[in-house]
Formats: C-alpha cells, structure tokens, sequence
C-alpha cells in the first residue's frame, strides 16, 4: 500500500512536471472538450469581418454557414472566411423555410448555393444547415444522394435568447456560456436579424471566447457525421480539432 501511495505520488508528481514544462501543444489541445461556434446567414460587410477579425485575435476556428445570395455579393469575405481555415457550410439559397417549397426549389435552394460557394472557393459544401433548423425528408434524402451531412442542427437545451433576439452582450455570452457542454454546436449569427441588434452587443464575442477558455474548452469546426448527434438535436456533424 505504501509503495503504491508513493507510486501515485511520483506519478503526480510528473504530471505537474509535464504541467510546468508544457507538453506539445497539439497533446493539450487534444484533451480539452470543445465547442463548435457557428455563424450563420452570412456574410454580411456590417459583421462578417469583424468576427473574423475577433476570431483571428483569439486564435479560434468556426463554422460558417453562408446564404448562396449573400455568398455572390461579397465573395471577397467569402474567400477570407476560407483563407482563414474556418469551415464553410451551405444555409440556402436565401434563407427559405423548406417545408414552404417545392421539391425542384428545394433542390434549387441547395444547389445553387454549392454552386456559387464551389466558384469563388474552389470547394463545394459537405455540411448543410436548413433555414430555422427545417428540412424536410426531400431535403434530407437529397443531401445524402449529392454526398452532404446534415441538417446540421444546435445545442438549445437552455431556452433563453439567441443572439438574433438582440439580449445584449451580456445576454449573449449567458447563452453561450450556459449552452456549453463537451460537443456542442452553439448557433450564433453574422447576418440578418443580428444586424437590427444595437452594436455594443458585439462586445460578447471576445468575452465569451475568453470565458470558455477560462472554463477549459477549445474550440472545434463541424464535421459530417454519419449518425446523428443526440447533444445537437439530432445534428449529422460532430465537432473536431481544427
Ligand atoms: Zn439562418
């Protein structure tokens, strides 16, 4: 018993050794739990390249899902979101609810998005993330024949406001903060409804990021996976190291 107490003393005593000198930084970035940031509905030229900007600063990678419409206005931060290693997802043509349209629109709404995000990037969307979290089996079944993962959904067991509901800075890092889990796909915005909010709530994006680090997690992109993701609502992503 004496030896083993002595075992484990040494064996802690190394690892505050490995602490203090510091490991590779890949090995402690693969122990963290981490967090999928997504923005969706753009990219806009009033937010899109300020949360680049906050992103780069903080050395964070996220998941952007991008409105085809938008995408053919302003392919130059199209082409930064992607210059910047953040991942890239489709989020329709211009944003229509899918249970609203018919089959060929559906189709229509997801392949010329691809299409238009395939010509400025050079690299066509695997992820697709339906307007207001609604596909439909249409959809559902069309995304896999064209070989996309989704509808890539959030982590929403909190019930307070989104971002797009303008609560404010601090309203904002609550959500996310409080959405935090191991695995989770948190859904915030850089478009659209977010742009009537007032401009000091941007304040949150710093903070929550810092606040997160502060709690221990790193920050993953969305991948497709071939099984639905029970934390995310059902999600056919997973969130992985950058
Ligand atoms: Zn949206």
């Amino acid at each position: 018993m004496k030896s083993k107490i002595a075992t484990t003393a040494l064996a802690i005593a190394g690892l505050a050794m490995a602490l203090l000198v510091g490991g590779p930084a890949s090995a402690q970035a693969a122990d963290k739990p981490l967090i999928g940031l997504t923005f969706d509905d753009g990219p806009s030229p009033e937010r899109t390249a300020f949360v680049l900007d906050i992103l780069k600063e903080k050395n964070v990678k996220a998941t952007f899902f991008l409105q085809g419409s938008h995408a053919q206005l302003y392919p130059d931060l199209v082409r930064r979101i992607r210059d910047e290693g953040h991942v890239i997802g489709n989020h329709s043509w211009d944003h229509a609810n899918f249970p609203d349209l018919t089959q060929a629109n559906q189709k229509r709404e997801i392949d010329s998005t691809n299409a238009t995000i395939k010509a400025i990037t050079g690299t066509a969307p695997t992820l697709m993330r339906f307007p207001f979290g609604n596909s439909s089996s249409y959809a559902m079944n069309y995304i896999r024949s064209i070989g996309m993962s989704g509808g890539i959904q959030w982590h929403w067991h909190v019930g307070q406001p989104g971002d797009f509901e303008c609560p404010g800075a601090a309203g904002v890092q609550k959500y996310v903060t409080d959405e935090a889990a191991p695995g989770a796909i948190i859904l915030l915005h850089d478009g659209n409804d977010v742009l009537s909010c007032p401009a000091s709530q941007w304040n949150y994006l710093a903070k929550t990021i810092d606040a997160l680090r502060a709690k221990g997690y790193g920050f993953g992109v969305v991948a497709p996976s071939a099984t639905p993701s029970a934390l995310n609502e059902g999600s056919y992503g997973v969130v992985v190291a950058p």
